[in-house]
């Protein structure tokens, strides 16, 4: 059977594991999580970044910076993982849904303003795929209308924007380290913070409401609690795994974006033949190999892609369900229609993608799907 998604082990996690063990220290913001937040730091720009135990915990705590408070609105696109609205809607938000592009499922930047009001506190963007949003545009609107822009790029780590990289754009930010993303720590994630008016609060409420790295930096005599807060840091034990990832990279994101061209050039023809739309290939920068995904005609041919799929013992899977529609959701939601999120709920259909794969066997399998 080829999996979707099978996690990638670069043979130095436990190595690694071990001599965070040996250290004695193995409670968060030690030896390891000090080397991975200052790689971060200085590879991609970013101003200051924590561990944290999972993507949606950095969007929990970008959601207790923004001061979201009950009744304050939030821009979100509905294609997208729970958490992008999850982490605002348990502190109180009213979601704003927005509508994806046509020709790809991130946010369409040209129909945010028009669900912006007095109430509005911030906007949301979710890099579908790695694929960076607009950026310019969004940036522009936040400054006239003084929202903060929380960049989830829970996908997108390794790729940029005219020279940006990914999540040093917006005020905060958000990866994750789940096991089917690039970079993986089984469960694992990074708030970013670009703007200087977030980073001393960003680590106390990382600590329980506690001015505790302060302390262990010298800077106080004692510590104490002094906001809200959760633990939202993890064990240096997940840091160490993480580290061993990081080492890794490039050797990592070279592999699978020779799986992602592989794809993409063995399947134009096929794909055209079938009247199916492959994944537009973005500019070079902004693509680092997390997806590759076709769209179908109709729900019912990708059911058949996939029954076909299965039948040869390959998996491909189809992604998210738009949120605005979701059980949870739906009474909530002020009935706009989003037809072009709804149109990649119905017809996205993602191909197996991760470093040990053989992208060939995957395509040759396609091209035998006749209908
Ligand atoms: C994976 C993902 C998340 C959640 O990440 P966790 O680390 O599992 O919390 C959030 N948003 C997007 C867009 C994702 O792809």
């Amino acid at each position: 059977m080829i999996p979707f998604n099978k996690p990638y082990l670069t043979g130095n996690e436990t190595t690694y594991i071990e001599d965070a063990v040996s250290r004695g220290k193995i409670s968060g913001n030690g030896y390891y999580t000090q080397k991975c937040q200052h790689f971060f730091e200085d590879r991609f720009n970013f101003k200051k970044a924590l561990l944290t135990t999972s993507c949606t915990d950095a969007l929990e705590m970008c959601s207790m910076l923004a001061n979201i408070e009950q009744g304050d609105e939030v821009i979100v696109p509905s294609f997208t993982f729970v958490s992008t609205a999850l982490a605002f809607v348990r502190q109180g938000a009213v979601i704003k849904f927005a509508d994806s592009c046509g020709d790809n499922p991130n946010i369409d930047a040209n129909k945010i303003e028009e669900l912006i009001t007095q109430r509005t506190k911030a906007i949301v963007v979710v890099h579908y795929a790695g694929v960076a949003c607009n950026m310019d545009s969004i940036m522009a609107l936040a400054n006239r209308y003084n929202l903060i822009v929380i960049e989830d790029a829970a996908q997108a780590i390794c790729s940029n924007y005219k020279g940006k990289p990914l999540g040093s754009i917006g005020h905060l930010s958000t990866f994750s380290f789940h096991e089917t993303k690039n970079i993986i720590s089984g469960e694992g994630g990074l708030l970013v913070i670009n703007d200087d008016r977030f980073v001393d609060r960003a680590e106390i409420l990382w600590e329980k409401g506690t001015n505790r790295a302060e302390f262990f930096r010298g800077n106080i005599n004692k510590y104490g609690w002094v906001d809200t807060g959760s633990s939202f840091l993890p064990s240096d034990i997940i840091a160490a795994f993480l580290w061993a990832q990081l080492e890794n990279i490039d050797t990592i994101q070279k592999k699978r974006l020779e799986h992602w061209y592989f794809y993409h050039s063995e399947l134009t023809e096929w794909a055209k033949s079938k009247d199916i739309k492959l994944m537009a290939q973005p500019n070079e920068e902004t693509n680092n190999g997390h997806m590759f995904y076709i769209l179908c005609q109709s729900q019912n041919q990708r059911q058949e892609i996939i029954n076909h799929l299965r039948d040869n013992d390959i998996l491909a899977v189809f992604h998210y369900i738009s949120l605005h529609s979701s059980k949870y959701y739906k009474d909530k939601h002020d009935g706009r229609i989003l037809e072009n999120s709804d149109k990649f709920t119905e017809r996205l259909l993602r191909l197996p993608m991760f470093f040990e794969l053989n992208p060939a066997e995957v395509t040759r399998v396609l091209k035998t799907f006749s209908i």
